[in-house]
């Protein structure tokens, strides 16, 4: 994956829940990584979870990744994803608390039954863009 992932843009509800994300790896990195800023591989992991945000069937209409029936990460960032939540689920309250009031009045949504066609955020993205172009 290259750094040019991360001017993908993310609208709405996506980009508040890759901040959610984001905080929540920030937490983790820095008590068990011991780096100054972010670590290599949770930077890999965060330019994954963003990829995976952009290609969401669900757009901005998705439920939390904890409820989502679409299982769409893969083993190893799916075992990584859940340690960092376990580790910084109860910390976001006191750090971030409005991320992390949203993230849990998020959970009471119901979940939509199947994703819209083409709900997902890159093909809202490409259609802005072609939009730009004409
Ligand atoms: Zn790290």
């Amino acid at each position: 994956m290259t750094q040019a992932d991360q001017t993908i843009i993310l609208f709405g509800s996506l980009q508040t829940e890759y901040k959610t994300i984001e905080a929540m790896v920030k937490i983790y990195c820095k008590d068990h990584h011991n780096t100054a800023g972010i670590c290599d591989k949770c930077e890999d992991f965060l330019q994954y979870a963003h990829t995976r945000l952009d290609r969401c069937p669900y757009g901005e209409e998705k439920p939390t990744c904890r409820l989502c029936p679409i299982h769409c990460y893969k083993t190893d960032y799916r075992q990584l994803s859940r340690e960092i939540m376990r580790y910084s689920g109860p910390r976001m309250l006191l750090k971030h608390p409005v991320l992390a009031i949203r993230h849990l009045v998020a959970e009471k949504r119901p979940i939509p039954d199947k994703p819209a066609a083409n709900a997902s955020n890159r093909h809202k993205r490409k259609q802005a863009e072609k939009a730009d172009k004409h």
